[in-house]
C-alpha cells in the first residue's frame, strides 16, 4: 500500500513537473511572440517593453488584452498605405482644375468652356501654351511683352543738377 503511495506520489511529481515545464514554454512562446508583434507595430521602446511585460505578468490574459489593445497595422502595412494615400493624392493634384468653376480641365485647353476664365496663353511667337503669370516661352525662350500688350514704361529723363551752370545759361538763352 505504501508503495503504492509511494509510486502514485512520483507519478504526480511528474506530471506536475512536466506540465510546469509545458506551462513555462508556451508562457515564455506567448512573451516572445509578444515582443516580435509589437516590435512589428510600433517603435516606440516603451510600448514594447510594456506588451511583453504585461505578456509575462499576466500569461494567456496578458495576450488577450494585448491582441485587443495592439496597434491594427504593422509599420510595413501603415507605410504601404501612406504610399498607396500619396499615389493617389498625386493623381488627383495631377489632373488640372479650372480655377475660376473647379471643374477639370484639358491641358491644352486655353478657356473654360463652362466659366470662360483665361487658363493657358499661346506664346507669341512659336504658340506652344503657357501657364498666364509666364512672361518668358520655355519652349522658344521668346519674351512675352509684344506689341499691344503693356510694354515696360520707360522712365522720363530726370533732370540732373549736376550739369554744369553754363549748359543751363546756353539752355535759357535759346
Ligand atoms: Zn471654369
Ligand atoms: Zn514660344
Amino acid at each position: 500500500m505504501t508503495l503504492d503511495r509511494e509510486t502514485l506520489n512520483s507519478i504526480l511529481l511528474y506530471t506536475i513537473t512536466a506540465s510546469g515545464a509545458v506551462i513555462a514554454a508556451i508562457w515564455l512562446g506567448l512573451i516572445l511572440w509578444t515582443w516580435r508583434d509589437i516590435r512589428q507595430r510600433s517603435r516606440d521602446p516603451l510600448a514594447q517593453v510594456a506588451a511583453s511585460l504585461m505578456v509575462a505578468v499576466l500569461g494567456l490574459f496578458g495576450v488577450i488584452i494585448y491582441i485587443l489593445l495592439r496597434p491594427p497595422e504593422t509599420l510595413t502595412e501603415a507605410y504601404e498605405r501612406s504610399l498607396e494615400e500619396e499615389a493617389l493624392l498625386q493623381n488627383i493634384e495631377a489632373r488640372p482644375v479650372c480655377p475660376g468653376c473647379g471643374r477639370s480641365v484639358k491641358e491644352a485647353w486655353q478657356v473654360c468652356p463652362y466659366c470662360h476664365t483665361k487658363l493657358k496663353k499661346p506664346c507669341v511667337h512659336c504658340g506652344e501654351l503657357l501657364e498666364l503669370p509666364w512672361n518668358l516661352c520655355p519652349y522658344c525662350a521668346g519674351s512675352q511683352v509684344a506689341a499691344g500688350q503693356t510694354a515696360p514704361v520707360i522712365a522720363p529723363p530726370i533732370y540732373t543738377p549736376s550739369a554744369s551752370p553754363e549748359d543751363a545759361v546756353e539752355f535759357v538763352e535759346e
